[in-house]
């Protein structure tokens, strides 16, 4: 394991690492168990090899982190040039990597198609959370939200999705040992967060079947109390959450009045705030999970006043919860600013008066735009530019 390297600003690397197109073969990072299964027994391994053969490269490839069947020595050779003859071991390409001066990473990750999406590593105390991306874009349109500024290009697949992880764990150099799956505590690579570009349950299925993958014991083994989904408030999809990921859930509630939210976040008007709070109500009970996160970004002059503090307050009583205020990260046109410091402090200040715990998220990674909310495809964001440049140049 190496430890993140010392801070390098704006380094901005260019890694010319290939991946596998594959050649029409099948990729194997991504699918269940059941389906991994059923792919070898298509491809001839015998059924009644089949589970043992699952649990062996599930292995290789989850706790050791290979890429090639000729490295998994425990299958006889012919086996391996079997595998190889139908099987690809596939992560998407890292295209760019920047790090941060305060040694936040951020990976421009390349997907099937020329699509690309981020990925973005943040250390801390010799930990770390991997805030990965779930969607190219977003169908919604957050008015605070760069992403939302996207339109929706793709769903990632749940191989793109679980393999955001391989490659960070590639680069942090972090693959254990067979049957050493390291503790929890110990990890760089502890914790994982949905909060990266899209909305994880408008790709309900493929954000289930790579957060079990990354929750199996087998594997990448990380506990579902490390892994945080985040959503704007699919109201649907949220027991659906509790019971079939069972991971802890953060809202993106940002608003105390439904006027105000249906501005900031339009999936308000489709359900609104006490719909939402009705599906939470029943989350931690569901899930087994002790408490929801409330995000709340702290926009100057629009959400950020006393009263709204206090009808916060009001509002989730009776949910176990932890209001996680995000000052607001400014992008090139963002409509907003952020709120003043003081006016931060006043309005934590309220809700941990009430007895709710009200840590305000440290921005991280701004100098290389991997803070929350930031992260947009750097196609999308050179097409915007040249759109500057061009209205620039009309106008001068
Ligand atoms: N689509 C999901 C997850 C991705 S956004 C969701 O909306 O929850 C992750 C978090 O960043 C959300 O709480 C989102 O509201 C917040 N966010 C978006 N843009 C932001 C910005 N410019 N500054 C601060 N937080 C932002
Ligand atoms: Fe999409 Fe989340 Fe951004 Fe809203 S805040 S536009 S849901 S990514």
């Amino acid at each position: 394991m190496t430890a993140p390297s010392a801070p390098i600003t704006q380094d901005v690397l260019t890694i010319p690492r290939r991946t596998p197109e594959g050649d029409g073969k099948r990729n194997l990072v991504g699918l269940t168990r059941d389906q991994l299964r059923d792919v070898l027994i298509e491809t001839g391994t015998p059924e009644k090899q089949a589970k043992m053969r699952v649990g062996q490269i599930w292995q290789w490839i989850y706790q050791k982190g290979v890429r090639d069947f000729d490295a998994m020595t425990n299958l006889a050779k012919a086996y391996r040039a079997q595998l190889e003859e139908h099987f690809v071991i596939a992560v998407p390409e890292v295209v760019q990597r920047h790090v941060s001066e305060d040694g936040t990473r951020k990976y421009l990750v390349r997907i099937a198609g020329g699509h690309e999406v981020e990925t973005v590593y943040i250390p801390e105390d010799g930990r770390g959370t991997l805030c990965i991306s779930s969607q190219v874009g977003c169908t919604l349109t957050c008015s605070f939200c760069h992403t939302g500024t996207q339109k929706l290009v793709r769903n990632l697949t749940p191989a793109e999705i679980v393999g955001q992880i391989m490659i960070a764990r590639d680069d942090l150099g972090e693959w254990p040992e067979l049957g050493r799956a390291p503790k929890d505590e110990t990890r760089l690579l502890s914790n994982i967060v949905l909060m990266g570009m899209g909305e994880p349950l408008y790709n309900f299925e493929a954000v289930r079947d790579a957060m079990k993958i990354a929750m199996d014991g087998e594997g990448i083994s990380l506990s579902r109390r490390r892994i945080t989904l985040s959503t704007s408030g699919v109201v649907p999809e949220i027991a659906r959450t509790a019971e079939e990921i069972g991971c802890m859930l953060a809202i993106s509630f940002h608003a105390t009045t439904d006027e105000v939210r249906d501005r900031l976040v339009p999936i308000n008007k489709r359900w609104n705030i006490a719909e939402l709070l009705e599906a939470l109500k029943a989350y931690p009970k569901l899930s087994n999970s002790e408490r929801i996160t409330f995000e709340y970004v702290m926009l100057k002059d629009v959400n950020d006043t006393d009263e709204d503090a206090r009808r916060l307050v009001k509002l989730i009583r009776g949910i176990p919860a932890k209001i996680n205020l995000i000052p607001f990260n400014e992008w090139p046109g963002s409509p907003y600013q952020r709120s003043d410091w003081k006016r931060i402090k006043a309005f934590a200040d309220i809700i941990y008066k009430a007895g709710y715990a009200s840590p305000i998220r440290t921005p991280r990674g701004e100098d290389i735009m991997a803070a929350c909310g930031q992260l947009k495809s750097a196609t999308e964001r050179a097409r915007k530019s040249r759109a500057q440049i061009e209205a620039e140049t009309r106008a001068g």
